[in-house]
């Protein structure tokens, strides 16, 4: 392609065939990637034949024959004469937007969702070959988080998404995380948008697409505005923004859509980007109020992608319990399902009753009480009786009236780096990982475990996640939890 690329670059030195009048100052004449190749010119016939003769010459070269039914050519303001001319001429055919180069649609309007529709199939695919109902929860979220940022990234970056595909992706993403397949997500548990909050915030730490799609037109505008970085910069600089003020310039008619909307957000971008936001007019201080961004002003040095979401996402308060589940030994597949638990989203037979799916919402454990999760994960005898055995082996004598008094004193009590802090965060959520399978295990399989089974699977958990880390054994109460909990 090296060759092409020079046969083409000096066919317009020597006046072959001129450049395209907005790629002329920019010395564009093509883009080449694998077998894709555009090549741009002047919209006159003598242009285009001129083309076709480095093409011809090329073929001598490399047995590389251009077959013109398979080339498409696409023009704006050129007379109907010319383009029959160009037609006949050629043998190439005349092609309309929008076309995909490079997997992504080139359009000069606003995207519509057959244009997406590629996207929504890829996305779509990728589920699909994951689709397992046995996969936990943990692995679908990984999942998801690859799919959102490997597939719908890469169009975030380049093009306005339209809400309607946003919705369309998220809605895909969610059916697979709680169905684990394409199957409508009935009683979905958590809202998507709850998931989308960080972790610390009560989420998931998965992004939203619709403010991800925003920070990247910001990381754009800065791109634009640093007059570097891609062919795209210096194309519109070149034949836009010239030598005006990106900020108060005029919006020029003949703009792609994309563009008037990378400048209708520049009251955002500002924000966000101006070194000097208190210069900003009050309308601006006024508008940015409104759009509850303020504090994205604070973010002047905000230089990428990421930073720009964290500073234009909404922001929620802090949940006390996030360290409770997520600490840097915990397991995911078990932290999870505490976090269901935490926000009371887990199908407990009193849902499921109230649904009346179910006609007998007894607890399975002691058959004396409605199974909620209040009563399966505190109040309840029996599994009651496991976690006081469980917090005895970390030296806890404590017993709890309520579910709230047990998870605010589980998630202020110990919350630092010491062994005790972790023991008693891991052995938290395998014990409500291990009472979760045991509770399905007795209603679904009629199969038991006992009470010092139950116990020796949450000490298994302990041990697994511990076992060989570096531990202070001088310590006494290290010592302690270590013979305890069976740490080797
Ligand atoms: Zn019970």
């Amino acid at each position: 392609m090296n060759v092409l690329s020079n046969l083409l670059n000096n066919a317009t030195s020597k006046g072959i065939f001129s450049f395209h009048p907005k790629y002329k100052n920019l010395g564009l004449t093509h883009l080449s990637f694998a077998d894709d190749l555009l090549i741009f010119c002047k919209g006159k016939l003598e242009s285009v034949l001129g083309v076709t003769t480095v093409l011809d010459c090329f073929y001598e070269y490399s047995g590389l024959k251009l077959i013109a039914g398979k080339c498409e050519f696409f023009t704006a303001a050129i007379s109907h004469n010319t383009l029959e001319a160009i037609i006949s001429s050629t043998g190439f055919k005349q092609g309309s937007l929008s076309v995909c180069y490079l997997g992504v649609p080139l359009v000069t309007k606003k995207l519509t969702e057959k244009d997406c529709q590629s996207l929504i199939n890829n996305i779509t695919n990728r589920l699909h070959q994951w689709s397992s109902k046995n996969m936990p929860y943990a692995g679908r979220v990984e999942l998801v988080k690859t799919v959102l940022y490997s597939i719908a990234n890469y169009w975030c970056r380049q093009l306005v998404l339209p809400l309607s595909i946003i919705k369309k992706i998220e809605q895909l993403c969610s059916r697979f995380f709680w169905k684990g397949s394409d199957t409508k997500a009935t009683g979905a548990r958590v809202s998507w948008r709850k998931i989308c909050n960080p972790k610390s915030k009560g989420g998931l730490g998965i992004k939203d697409i619709k403010t991800w799609n925003y920070a990247s037109l910001i990381h754009l505008t800065r791109k634009l505005l640093a007059g570097k970085g891609s062919l795209w910069v210096a194309w519109i600089q070149i034949n836009f923004i010239k030598n005006q003020d990106f900020w108060t310039m005029s919006e020029p008619h003949n703009l792609s859509w994309i563009l008037k909307r990378i400048l209708k957000m520049r009251c955002i971008a500002s924000a966000v980007l101006l070194s000097e936001p208190h210069n900003l007019s009050w309308i601006l201080k006024r508008i940015l109020k409104m759009r509850c961004i303020a504090s994205a002003v604070l973010l002047s040095s905000a230089s990428n992608t990421t930073q720009i979401w964290n500073g234009i996402r909404p922001k929620n308060s802090k949940v006390m319990w996030h360290k409770l589940i997520w600490f840097s030994l915990h397991v995911p597949k078990y932290s999870i399902i505490s976090w269901m638990l935490i926000l009371d989203r887990l199908p407990t037979k009193d849902r499921l009753h109230r649904f009346k799916i179910i006609s007998n919402a007894d607890c399975i454990f002691c058959n004396d009480g409605i199974e909620t999760r209040d009563h399966l994960f505190c109040n309840c005898r029996y599994t009651a009786s496991i976690w006081t055995s469980l917090l005895l082996l970390s030296g806890f004598h404590m017993s709890f009236s309520s579910w709230s008094s047990m998870l605010e004193w589980a998630s202020t009590s110990r919350n630092g780096k010491s062994l005790i802090s972790t023991v008693l965060r891991l052995s938290w959520c395998g014990f409500n990982y291990i009472i979760w399978e045991e509770r399905n295990r007795r209603i679904f399989t009629g199969k038991s475990r006992t009470t010092t089974e139950i116990i020796n699977n949450v000490k298994m958990i302990v041990g697994i996640v511990l076992n060989n880390k570096s531990i202070d054994r001088n310590d006494s109460i290290n010592l302690s939890l270590c013979s305890n909990w069976g740490i080797v």
